[in-house]
């Protein structure tokens, strides 16, 4: 017989491989740019100018040339710029130096690092990094640490810990409207908006840690204030060799949940190759990758000398530790036994459960989640409606003082939704005394009646306000 797909599935020993994997993650913060005023809306509205360059490499001060530098211009592409109004202005086309950094932005930089016990420096040096794919419109990006490693700064998951190597606080890039051989146009909306840099080591074991890592941090992010939400706000470079051979950097993954696919596709690809390149790559949507340039060389940085250096001390002495929605995850699941997929609901709606859970004594943790998040899951797919939180509490109430049964909660909502005035007497749970009777009833007229006929004909009336299983315990008590 064939073997299905998932049979067939040939699998990838990575210990064997010596599979070794780290993160970068980036995450935009709101409010205005990190050495602006500018907006970080990235609306794009009214396009006001657009300014073209192009590169020129030139030897280091050590004499070499960058070779993913050499590469670019060899390419001999122009670079075109397009500013916004209210989006650009002076400072991003390097036409005037940075104002003083955005204390917004700091604090909440500051903060994550002081939360993943991430060391904070004495003083903080904002550095220019040379950017060599036009993808700055200096051809540099400034960028800051904020956080180093510490004995304590990993994360825990499933397959162990993941160590946290730097916290930067940096511009983000420019975005690229389109490219060709010719040229590429950048929009530069989306330069200087403040940009967190968090790094791993490469201690991740294999794609699907990599996909657990990401999901981790990007959730323990969304913890704080100040954090943009929404697609392209985050996004994830994952930097990964085996064998001991040359280092592979993907950028572009579209969804945390093709992460793992094609970090096996790629790895996959490079078993079969017998000079491995490094090289940065693009993940693409049919899960594979294809190349983009050459890996840089360690990023060459000189000191921003329009800006001084910055004293980090008054802003963290006022900075108070902010409760992880990792955390959060963790109590939801590990004291109330809820499963990770709807304790990730509860933390996305930003349910108070604690308090549910006071209020609703007769009811388990579980049902109650089960009514705030995976009943209005049901309800939107079947019949596209999205119950009030109101209206959850409403239900639950119903359910704590036994005026409904769990299977009627459904119902309950849709008529509550629907705005349908609400008889409760449709939904009150049947006296099971009238059903004992019915049955004998109906055994009676039909003495070789089945169990699963019995069954049937109970379900047609009672369904959604009886459990399934106590009819069925009902039935076998009169039967015998
Ligand atoms: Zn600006």
């Amino acid at each position: 017989m064939p073997k299905n797909k998932e049979g067939a599935k040939d699998s990838v020993d990575y210990k064997k491989l010596k599979f070794k994997c780290g993160i970068e993650i980036h995450q935009q913060l709101s409010g205005h740019k990190l050495f602006c005023n500018c907006s970080t809306g990235m609306n794009e509205e009214k396009e006001t100018l657009q300014i073209k360059r192009n590169l020129r490499t030139s030897a280091s001060e050590l004499g070499e040339k960058d070779i993913a530098a050499e590469y670019e211009t060899r390419r001999k592409r122009d670079f075109i710029y397009h500013c916004y109004k209210g989006e650009t202005c002076l400072v991003e086309t390097d036409s005037e130096p940075p104002h003083n950094i955005n204390e917004q932005a700091l604090e909440t930089a500051l903060s994550v690092v002081k939360s993943l016990k991430l060391t904070i420096p004495d003083k903080l040096m904002i550095m220019r990094k040379i950017v060599v794919d036009g993808s700055a419109c200096s051809s540099f990006q400034r960028t800051l640490v904020v956080g180093m490693e510490s004995e304590n700064s990993y994360i825990e998951t499933q397959q162990g810990k993941v160590k946290l190597t730097s916290i930067c606080l940096e511009e983000d890039a420019c975005k690229i409207i389109r490219q060709d051989s010719k040229e590429v146009n950048y929009s530069l909306s989306r330069q200087g908006i403040p940009l967190l840099e968090i790094r791993t080591d490469p201690d991740i074991k294999n794609p699907e840690h990599a996909r657990e890592t990401a999901e981790k941090l990007g959730l323990i992010l969304r913890s704080f204030d100040n954090i943009k939400r929404g697609i392209g706000t985050i996004r994830q470079d994952v930097n990964l060799s085996i064998l001991n051979k040359s280092r592979i950097e993907i950028k572009g993954f579209q969804d945390l949940r093709s992460m793992p696919k094609i970090i096996e596709n790629e790895v996959k690809r490079l078993m079969k190759l017998k000079t491995i390149r490094p090289e940065v790559r693009k993940a693409n949507s049919d899960l594979t990758t294809t190349f983009m340039r050459p890996l840089p060389g360690a990023a060459r940085m000189y000191p921003e000398t329009d800006l001084p250096l910055i004293d980090p001390r008054p802003i963290s002495k006022k900075l108070r530790p902010t409760e992880l929605l990792t955390t959060k995850l963790l109590i939801l699941e590990e004291k109330h036994h809820l499963d990770s997929s709807t304790a990730r609901g509860i933390i996305k709606k930003k349910i108070n459960f604690e308090e549910f859970i006071k209020k609703y004594k007769n009811l388990d943790a579980r049902t109650i989640a089960y009514i705030l998040v995976e009943v209005p899951k049901a309800l939107k797919t079947r019949e596209n409606l999205t119950p009030s939180l109101h209206q959850l509490d409403t239900v639950i109430a119903y359910l704590d003082k036994g005026v409904i049964t769990k299977e009627a909660v459904p119902q309950v909502l849709i008529s509550l939704s629907k705005h349908k005035k609400l008889n409760m007497n449709q939904f009150k749970k049947p006296d099971t005394k009238q059903i004992e009777q019915e049955l004998r009833h109906l055994i009676k007229n039909q003495p070789d009646i089945t169990a699963n006929a019995l069954m049937g004909i109970l379900m047609k009336k009672y369904r959604g306000k009886i459990p399934g299983k106590e009819l069925m315990h009902l039935i076998k008590k009169i039967r015998g």
